[in-house]
């Protein structure tokens, strides 16, 4: 059994849905005080007080990834109203598809800009709360696609997550002197308000090429990332943790068919 998250204050980014919601939900059944991100305060509320029915005390923020500004505020208003920071789950990703011959350099320009920059930029933001912890913790959630696997439509959201995973292993040399830990989290395809707008199609699809038959949930991305948050995962830093059921193993269709 982990050591309890009890009194350990925790920002999700991106947590009034999808992905951060489940990894809000785990931190909060474990004890914590999460503060949920969201673009919208209603849509983070929302969150927040659906959140509330489990153990631990969860509260919505807004602030947009992309703005420093924004983050600065953010990591101020957890400092005050939760007493510190000592969990980054730096989570907010969008994942519009557009083929190569299709994609703008301003859509490129986008999600460069909340995926890969915002990951930057909400941990420059909550840096100095972290390095206060004594027990600073930063998990990522990245992505199969582009550090492992490709999809035609998601090269520009392909570049972002293995971007982060090289912005991660330079970023845990850096904070290691502080005691911090960086990791990330590589799901597979889980069931999120995100996946679901894909169409009934790709989610069908996707399930058949996953060796457990079935998409993933978003509470089996939040336990991956509270055991990187965990004082037992202390000595872990720079490393990744693939949550996809297995989907990136079979190296051909006959090999899901012929198991
Ligand atoms: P989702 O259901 O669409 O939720 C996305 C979340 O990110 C929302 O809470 C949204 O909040 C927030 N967000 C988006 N842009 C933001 C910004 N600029 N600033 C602050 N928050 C922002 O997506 P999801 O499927 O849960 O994906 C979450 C993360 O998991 C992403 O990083 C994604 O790349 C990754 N991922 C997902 C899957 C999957 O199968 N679903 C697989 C691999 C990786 P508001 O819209 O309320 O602002």
């Amino acid at each position: 059994m982990l050591t309890s998250m009890g009194g350990k204050s925790v920002i999700v980014t991106g947590g009034s849905k999808g992905i951060g919601k489940g990894i809000a939900r785990v931190f909060a059944r474990n004890g914590a005080k999460v503060a949920v991100v969201s673009r919208t305060l209603a849509e983070a509320e929302a969150s927040a007080a659906e959140l509330s029915r489990e153990e631990g005390v969860v509260k919505g923020f807004t602030g947009d990834v992309a703005k420093l500004d924004d983050m600065q505020r953010l990591a101020t208003e957890v400092n005050a109203a939760h007493g510190g920071i000592d969990v980054l789950c730096a989570n907010a990703g969008v994942f519009p598809q557009a083929k190569i011959e299709d994609l703008s350099p301003e859509e490129w320009d986008q999600i460069m800009a909340t995926n890969l920059k915002g990951t930057f930029i909400a941990i420059k933001a909550c840096l100095p709360y972290l390095k206060s912890s004594g027990q600073g913790r930063i998990v990522i959630t990245s992505s199969i696609t582009g550090p492992v696997t490709g999809f035609p439509g998601w090269s520009h959201y392909g570049a972002t997550k293995a971007g982060q995973l090289g912005f991660m292993r330079t970023a845990c040399i850096e904070l290691a002197k502080y005691g911090i830990t960086v990791n990330a989290v590589l799901p597979g395809n889980i069931m999120t308000e995100g996946l679901i707008a894909l169409g009934e199609d790709y989610c069908n699809s996707m399930a058949a090429s996953v060796p457990l038959k079935k998409l993933g949930t978003v509470e089996d991305i939040g336990y991956a990332a509270l055991f990187f948050a965990s004082k037992e995962a202390a000595y872990i830093t720079g490393q990744t943790i693939i949550v996809d059921g297995g989907q990136i193993l079979p190296e051909s269709l006959d090999a899901l068919t012929q198991a």
